[in-house]
């Protein structure tokens, strides 16, 4: 079924308008996506399982994969979580509002469509001030993933989303170019020693200053995940972020990585393959043949961070059919961007 999207831009505090309209389309159960700090989600009534369903049927999401609920004051955390343990407290003091999702045993209240059947529920309190003011003036909490189609990278921008869902969702709010451009950290809290399900901008270290020993899960490893590691998080097991080129990761010293992108790209194009190269700022003048995107310079990990998805897109949208990319790692936040570039490149990584 199309229907018709509507596109706002909105600037507050001058917005109201389309504010209040988009937070009536939330509570009659439709479906909104609006900015956050991380990337833009696709927001529905989080409490409501037949609006919840109306985010998996529009990103063609599995059914198995929970949503994010949002609120907008830390007090909300006792409506929806059944238990807060103290160090979950202490988390939330600390980073919300931010970029930081935490995994709670569910209230009653909560149903099971928006947490993929699960008996627990995620949780985040965003600090982008269109998505609080979309959560304080609709009163509802908002069940939110990314505003992507299922399998593409999450979106950076308002024209991300519409790329995607143009026509399958009721609005989309323009609030211009996410801050940081890679998804929340989730931390389950429900163990004792907390552990990390997804990497982001809220580091190991970061988190750990705060409570003590925080785990990894053994699924968010650099590493091609072994059969048997089942992901805590359901969402971490599907190929996520994927370009369509095939990706493949160079690491390495950087003068043999260069030689060895640029030979293998000039092999490629004699083979008639158009040919994609993510590189840093710092080298990208090195490369002289295929088509080169920067996502930043290595002092910068802000800029690397922020134009990831947006890179990838571009060279979906280009056609190319490889794409060769520098490898991170060192950059500040560097585990998050390794995880997600690993994924989209179905960790085909080269050694050189
Ligand atoms: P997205 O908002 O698109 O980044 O997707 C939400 C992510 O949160 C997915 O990777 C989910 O698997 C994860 N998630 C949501 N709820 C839970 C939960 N109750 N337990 C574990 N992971 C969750
Ligand atoms: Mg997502």
């Amino acid at each position: 079924m199309y229907m018709n999207t509507i596109i706002k831009k909105i600037e507050l505090p001058d917005g109201r308008k389309g504010l209040l309209e988009a937070a009536e389309i939330l509570r009659k159960g439709g479906l909104v996506a609006f900015p956050t700090e991380t990337v833009y989600g696709l927001g529905a009534d989080g409490l409501r399982e037949e609006a919840a369903r109306k985010i998996y049927e529009a990103k063609g999401r599995p059914s198995d994969n929970p949503l994010i609920i949002h609120i907008a004051d830390r007090r909300d955390l006792a409506d929806l979580a059944a238990e807060i343990p103290e160090k979950a407290a202490a988390l939330a003091k600390k980073f919300w509002p931010g970029p930081l999702t935490m995994i709670f045993k569910k209230s009653d209240h909560v149903p099971k469509g928006t947490t993929g059947g699960l008996d627990t529920v995620a949780v985040r309190m965003p600090s982008h001030p269109l998505a609080l003011a979309l959560l304080k003036v609709s009163g509802i909490y908002i069940a939110a993933p990314s505003a992507n189609i299922s399998g593409r990278p999450s979106p950076t921008c308002a024209e991300h989303v519409r790329e995607d869902l143009d026509g399958k969702i009721d609005m989309i709010l323009d609030g211009g170019e996410v801050e940081i451009g890679i998804e929340s950290t989730i931390v389950d809290v429900t163990e004792r020693i907390p552990v990390i399900l997804r990497p982001g901008f809220i580091t190991k270290e970061m988190l750990e200053k705060e409570i003590g020993e925080v785990a990894l899960d053994p699924a968010v490893l650099l590493e091609k995940p072994k059969k048997e590691i089942v992901p805590k998080a359901p969402g971490m097991k599907y190929r996520h972020y994927a370009p369509k080129a095939d990706l493949c990761i160079v690491e390495g010293k950087t003068e043999r990585v260069i030689a060895y992108i640029l030979e293998n790209t000039k092999k490629k194009m004699e083979q008639g393959y158009k040919v994609g190269i993510l590189a840093a700022e710092e080298t990208k003048e090195r490369y002289v043949q295929g088509i080169v995107k920067t996502i930043g310079s290595r002092k910068d990990d802000h800029s690397i961070l922020q134009r990831l998805y947006g890179a990838l897109r571009e060279f979906d949208s280009i056609g190319v059919d490889y794409i060769y990319s520098e490898s991170f790692s060192e950059v500040e936040h560097g585990y998050a961007v390794m995880n997600r570039l690993l994924k989209a490149a179905g960790y085909q990584r080269e050694r050189v």
